[in-house]
């Protein structure tokens, strides 16, 4: 078993390159996942409901300033269509995922769908939102309405970093506090970073970790950076080459040494990571993730929910993708889980009365 524990262990292993070497380490991460998390596959699928955005992330492809996007919102109806398709491909956890918006009219619409999801089956299905930054009063709000689970990246933990990648209004402490937030009302909380920022080191990247175990994390999303031609950092930046290879590697890298140091979190096989390789999910499965987010937004949508470049399957529908990701999951001799929803081991490790 390899002994990584250290900052300088993860920083030692993310600058690795020798193939044979990282599939000790992918192996090894693989181990810990059997022994923590087992085999099995949790779904969840993902419901862009729309790419409206207040904010200006220097790395996103549906940036407010970005104006060759046409922008959409998906309906009440609409949503609750697709949520139901998604049910019935045996997909009983959803992700409703969006541009980030404040507006009381938004945080009322986010809430009646939460509320009209959990009507469904009589609560079968388990609701995670992706919709970035919220008062706390509105995290109370959709949790009281039935969704349980939250994911807002840090996206780096380094602050510096975070204030170079965002334009003014984006706060790294107001994003921590939202991350505090979530938790002290009783979320699983989901954090992740992008890996091969610009200007971001495998130092960085190893704080990445340790500010996971640090804050206790129960869910990782993480993924390569990818670059998006209509962002200010798709235009080149002094200093900067981008590197999709490297980045797919450190990709895998940072699922790996993440199971390793955090050993019982879920953590997702991003679709970033499929985006770079076609394998890359599955690669991502035998480097310790256990959890994959099949698409399920109506393809009509897709072309207008692009973060980044070459986003896969934008033509397949939902029951396309199913197949498809069932023989996928099969070939790496992992084990889908259907209608469940495969929540966090580690939430209910941390929440366990002493
Ligand atoms: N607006 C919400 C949810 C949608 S964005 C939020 O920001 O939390 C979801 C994630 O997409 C972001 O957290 C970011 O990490 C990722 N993302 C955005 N642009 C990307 C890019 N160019 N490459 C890879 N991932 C990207
Ligand atoms: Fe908006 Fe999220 Fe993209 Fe930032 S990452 S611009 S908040 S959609």
């Amino acid at each position: 078993m390899l002994n990584i524990t250290s900052k300088s262990d993860l920083v030692h292993w993310l600058k690795k390159s020798d193939p044979a070497e990282l599939q000790e380490l992918y192996d090894a991460a693989y181990q810990v996942k059997l022994e923590h998390v087992g085999k099995n596959v949790y779904m969840r699928g993902i419901v862009e409901f729309s790419n409206i955005c207040a904010k200006n992330c220097f790395y996103c492809g549906i940036r407010l300033d970005n104006t060759n996007v046409s922008r959409y919102s998906m309906t009440e109806d609409e949503i609750l269509a697709t949520v139901r398709s998604a049910v019935d491909l045996g997909y009983t956890s959803v992700v409703l995922q969006s541009g980030e918006r404040k507006s009381g009219d938004f945080t009322g619409f986010v809430d009646s769908v939460v509320k009209k999801i959990k009507a469904i089956d009589n609560g079968a299905v388990g609701i995670t939102l992706s919709v970035g930054e919220q008062d706390r009063d509105t995290f109370q709000r959709w949790f009281d309405s039935g969704a349980h689970r939250y994911l807002l990246r840090i996206e780096t933990s380094n602050p510096k970093l975070y204030a170079r990648l965002h334009p003014d209004g984006h706060d790294y402490v107001r994003r921590l506090g939202c991350l505090a937030e979530l938790r002290e009302i009783g979320y699983q909380v989901g954090t992740g970073v992008m890996m091969g920022l610009p200007f971001q080191t495998e130092e960085d990247m190893s704080d990445d970790i340790l500010f996971f175990k640090e804050h206790d994390i129960d869910m990782i999303g993480m993924g390569p950076y990818i670059v998006h031609r209509d962002t200010p950092l798709g235009q080149g930046q002094e200093g900067f080459a981008y590197d999709a290879r490297r980045n797919f590697d450190l990709g895998l890298k940072m699922i790996a040494l993440t199971r390793i140091m955090l050993k019982d979190v879920n953590i997702a096989a991003a679709t970033a990571l499929q985006a770079l390789d076609a394998e890359g999910r599955e690669r991502g499965l035998r480097c310790g993730a256990n959890i994959i987010m099949p698409n399920v937004t109506p393809v009509k949508f897709r072309e207008g929910y692009q973060l980044y470049e070459g986003k896969p399957c934008m033509d397949e529908n939902a029951k396309m993708c199913s197949a498809c990701l069932a023989s996928r999951v099969a070939s790496v001799g992992e084990n889908i889980v259907m209608n469940q929803w495969g929540d966090s081991p580690h939430f209910f490790k941390r929440n366990k009365p002493s």
